[in-house]
């Protein structure tokens, strides 16, 4: 782990929020790279959901009405049990203890469950994880909101609004990409614990009866999607909810979990919300949230299954999956490591390096040419310091999938080298093909 979060700093892909102050606890920063890749992620998710015509995108807004937060549960029911140590002040999620780490000097690299076990926690309480602020200029108790600890509510209150202006009909689902909120107790691993995230949420409404068939479809289409998308199926496993552990609004829910350097994690959960949520939204605003379908001419709540993915988290899946070190062969016929991120194609944030071989006899100029060529297709980047070779690791290690030479051959026949990231295998094509080329290979 700490390998790959000192690669995420220094090749820009991650970066602790407000670092020059000290660093703010649970929030990072995207850069130049990450950026990309995070976009990249999210365009996949986005596709893969939208351009199915039985699923619509909205965008809602973060900050909701305050009595969806009563009506979804989250005032009652979205806390977790916290325990304060006596010694050294710090606070703890109580059902975590096993990875918390005391933060008295007295204590300093000692696991936290031996203090409670030496009595040095208070009794568990109850912590609720949503983070209140206060809309429009008076901070009084009628002004409270919520900065969204989930997307999904923003789906639930729009599913009429929604279906009417699409003209669906169930089963179908609605889809939305955006922040996040948790008062987290402990953040921890980097991205995966985090107080602002963003979620890609699916929620899809089907006709109560039919809805373990369809949880059971998603649940397949879920898991297929982070395999087609290079992800190790060996690091991949479902995780299953036992009955006493479901969440109050399940009736079954599954996870998908990754296998993180520091153990299993969750990257997404499938649920099966039943009606609680619309009849939950229909009590407390006294609006119908009833399908009607036009065919039984039958009034009724549909039943919901809910795929629940985190974009940072899965960022940072793809990441730890795509990060290897391998022995790659140098110049002189030696062996050194290098660094790999094998990323899938469509998620890597540049798509080719351009190079010329050296800085002379026009070659700059021609590798010029065809960085042009191809910058209004795909993100590229064009490097001309140092040795070639030297070129080929850095971009193997932000997992740029192809690196185009121009070099003395180029000038003589217009054809230029493309290398491999992963099998380092060059190729000559003409320099006139490569736009073809990445297409065909780019997807
Ligand atoms: P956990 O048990 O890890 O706290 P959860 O079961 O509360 O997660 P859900 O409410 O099902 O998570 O949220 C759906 C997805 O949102 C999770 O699978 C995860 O990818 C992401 N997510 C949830 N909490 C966080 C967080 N604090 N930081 C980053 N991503 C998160």
């Amino acid at each position: 782990m700490d390998k790959i979060v000192s690669l995420a700093k220094r090749r820009g892909f991650v970066y602790q929020s407000s670092e020059i102050y000290g660093g703010l606890n649970g929030c990072w920063d995207y850069g130049p790279l990450g950026v990309e890749l995070l976009r990249n992620v999210k365009e996949q998710w986005w596709r893969s959901m939208t351009f199915r015509e039985d699923v619509e995108g909205i965008d809602a807004a973060i900050l909701m009405h305050p009595r969806v937060w009563e009506a979804s549960g989250h005032v009652a029911n979205f806390t977790d049990p916290m325990v304060d140590c006596k010694e050294c002040k710090a606070r703890f999620r109580a059902d975590q203890l096993e990875d918390a780490l005391c933060g008295s000097p007295a204590y300093k690299g000692r696991k936290a469950v031996k203090c409670q076990a030496e009595g040095k926690f208070t009794e568990a309480r109850q912590f609720n994880l949503m983070f209140k602020t206060f809309i429009g200029p008076v901070d009084d108790a009628g002004a409270v909101v919520y900065l969204r600890p989930e997307t999904a509510q923003g789906i639930f209150v729009n599913f009429l609004n929604v279906q009417s202006a699409s003209r669906q009909k169930l089963p179908f689902g609605i889809a939305q990409i955006g922040k996040a909120f948790r008062n987290e107790i402990n953040t921890k691993n980097f991205l995966f614990r985090t107080r602002e995230f963003e979620q890609m949420e699916m929620q899809f409404f089907v006709k109560p009866g039919t809805d373990v068939q369809w949880f059971e479809y998603w649940r397949g289409e879920r898991m297929r999607w982070f395999a087609d998308l290079g992800m190790r199926a060996e690091r991949l496993q479902f995780h299953q909810h036992e009955p006493d552990k479901l969440a109050h609004y399940a009736k079954e829910a599954f996870d998908i979990e990754y296998q993180f350097p520091f153990g299993w994690g969750e990257i997404e959960g499938i649920h099966n919300r039943t009606d609680f949520d619309l009849s939950q939204h229909q009590t407390f605003s006294g609006k119908s949230m009833q399908y009607f379908d036009d065919g039984t001419k039958e009034r009724f709540l549909p039943y919901i299954i809910e795929t629940s993915a985190g974009a940072s988290r899965s960022f940072m899946a793809f990441l730890v999956d795509g990060y290897r070190e391998e022995d790659a062969p140098t110049a002189d016929g030696g062996t050194e490591t290098r660094v790999v991120l094998r990323l899938h194609p469509k998620l890597a944030p540049v798509k080719a390096a351009v190079f010329p071989l050296v800085n002379r006899d026009g070659m700059p100029e021609l590798a010029r040419t065809i960085e042009q060529g191809l910058r209004p297709h795909y993100r590229v980047f064009y490097d001309d310091s140092g040795a070639v070779g030297r070129r080929y690791r850095r971009q193997d290690e932000v997992g740029t999938p192809y690196c185009i030479t121009v070099d003395s051959q180029t000038l003589q026949d217009h054809t230029v080298t493309v290398r491999d990231r992963d099998s380092m295998q060059q190729e000559r094509i003409a320099s006139d093909a490569i736009l073809r080329y990445l297409r065909d290979h780019l997807g």
